[in-house]
């Protein structure tokens, strides 16, 4: 029977013995994550374009005493990168428990569809849903009985106007895949969820709505509907949010969207709020 601190430890290491592969794992809300799930326990599998942070990451988690954590280049939106990339967590890990598929990109940050281009539409796709799609399909290859796939998808899965038509098309779409796959996979003990951010201030962000990052942080404070936690959302709270989804504790938790935004999108504020 275990202590009341060797419990407690392991209550604190949510992810111990599990491999994860993160997608556009070398900035944002993925880097924040991959630290997150290091601090968990988990063996961890960097993906992504973008090579020198990619591995100023992973160097950075080794000199801290982390041994389980590589990079790999994987461009989401081809197939092979992303077959090999799931194959190599297992040939370096033994296996995949989590698939997080949160590259993405903002587009060229037109948001007029009058004004949009075929060429951006088909790209922010290809990121965006087909590159979680083939994470989707090549986790579920190899994870055999059980495992945990999620997407980053976004508060405009579930609000418009905040974005390009392109992207919101794209992060609807990733919350039919998850629903899909949680249905088909379920059978196979596997679990597919979405997290849906409201705004965090990440080079995609900031690049997208072109603000620096206390404009950004300011633009935020305005809008947001939970007020006095001591500052807007942040990529640790969307890592947060994640690390739920992948561990144990969401055990039975599949074909959700789990939305962190501070109850923005059920907030009606041209109606007012009720006053006490
Ligand atoms: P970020 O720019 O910090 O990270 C995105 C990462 O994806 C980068 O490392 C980038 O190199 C990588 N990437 C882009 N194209 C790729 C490709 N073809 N193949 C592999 N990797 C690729 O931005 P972020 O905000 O951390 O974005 C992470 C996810 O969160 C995205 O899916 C984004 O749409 C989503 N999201 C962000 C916000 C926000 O406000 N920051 C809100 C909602 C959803």
């Amino acid at each position: 029977m275990a202590t009341g601190s060797s419990a407690a430890a392991a209550a604190a290491r949510k992810l111990e013995g599990k491999v994860a592969l993160i997608t556009g794992g070398a900035s944002g809300i993925g880097a924040c994550t991959a630290r997150l799930f290091v601090r968990h326990g988990a063996s961890v599998v960097v993906a992504d374009v973008q090579d020198e942070a990619g591995a100023l990451l992973c160097a950075d988690l080794g000199a801290q005493g982390a041994s389980s954590i590589c990079y790999v280049r994987c461009d989401v939106t081809v197939e092979p990168d992303v077959a090999a990339a799931v194959d190599h967590a297992v040939a370096r890990f033994g296996k995949l428990d989590i698939m997080f598929n949160n590259a993405g990109i903002g587009g060229d940050g037109c948001h007029s569809v009058r004004d949009s281009t075929k060429e951006d539409f088909e790209r922010v796709l290809a990121v965006n849903l087909v590159g979680p799609f083939l994470g989707t399909k090549h986790a579920a290859r190899v994870m055999g009985r059980g495992g945990s796939i999620f997407q980053t998808s976004s508060l405009s899965s579930v609000r418009s106007g905040m974005a390009s038509a392109a992207y919101t098309c794209a992060k609807r779409g990733l919350v039919g895949l998850a629903e899909n796959a949680a249905a088909e996979l379920g059978r196979h003990g596997i679990r597919v969820n979405c997290v849906s951010p409201a705004g965090v201030a990440t080079p995609l962000a900031l690049g997208y709505l072109g603000l620096d990052g206390k404009e950004f942080e300011m633009q935020m404070e305005a809008i947001a509907n939970l007020k006095g936690v001591g500052g807007g959302l942040r990529a640790e709270d969307i890592a947060a949010a994640v690390l739920f989804l992948a561990s144990d504790d969401a055990r039975y938790v599949s074909g959700h969207n789990l939305v962190v935004d501070g109850g923005i999108s059920v907030a009606s504020p041209s109606l007012g709020t009720p006053t006490d």
